[in-house]
């Protein structure tokens, strides 16, 4: 299914905790939750070698919770955001893992940088501050849209705009994840560059929001 060099961040958010054992027990390891009450209930009760991606928008008031919880949170969409998380991981001593979340679709997501923000915030090198956080990479949806086209160069703007990034600053350790593609789109992701896709309703099926 996936080509080598391509992970699995099973998306388990709605789904009960029995689920996320089923797939645990058939071997999948990465798990994508979107809501910091859930994931901390998860957690409690499934086995401690689960890799914890967290995927949804992060609340400032929810990160102290989550921190020394996840082994990557994807969607850091603001800077007040990034440097709370280095906070708070100094704090409680442990190093996180994050992706910068982009903005590249047209209307659908609230959140994420713009390109040029990003690219911004690199040139600064307001990045060497961070003590306990260790950027290793991008996340991004594309247009939620039947145009493949249009899904195509979404996904290709957000592989180039990490090419960018390690342009203008190529000393960057580590910065090498490409988070995109969903259930409905991961094999053009794929084709663009992505080096971790994230898939919920293909694996575990229909989400019921209604809990
Ligand atoms: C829910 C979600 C997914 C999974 O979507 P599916 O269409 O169910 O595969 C992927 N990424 C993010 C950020 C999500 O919130």
């Amino acid at each position: 299914m996936l080509p080598p060099g391509v992970e699995l961040c099973a998306v388990s958010k709605f789904h009960p905790a029995e689920a996320v054992k089923e797939a645990y027990d058939a071997g999948q390891r990465i798990f994508g939750e979107s809501r910091v009450q859930e994931l901390l209930e998860k957690v409690k009760v499934l086995p401690p070698d689960i890799k914890w991606h967290f995927i949804g928008h992060l609340q400032t008031n929810k990160v102290r919770q989550l921190i020394g919880l996840t082994s990557l949170i994807e969607s850091v969409d603001s800077i007040r955001l990034l440097e709370l998380i280095d906070k708070e991981s100094e704090r409680a001593g442990v190093t996180t893992r994050v992706l910068m979340q982009l903005h590249v679709a047209r209307e659908e997501t609230k959140f994420g940088f713009y390109p040029e923000e990003l690219l911004e915030y690199f040139s600064s090198r307001k990045f060497e501050n961070l003590k306990a956080t260790h950027i290793c990479g991008v996340m991004g949806m594309a247009s939620n849209t039947d145009d493949m086209n249009r899904v195509r160069e979404d996904f290709r703007q957000i592989a180039a705009t990490k090419e960018e990034i390690l342009k203008i600053a190529p000393d960057l350790i580590g910065f090498d994840i490409v988070s995109m593609g969903m259930s409905g789109d991961w094999q053009i992701a794929v084709e663009e560059g992505a080096n971790l896709v994230r898939i919920g309703t293909a694996i575990f099926g229909v989400r019921n929001y209604c809990q």
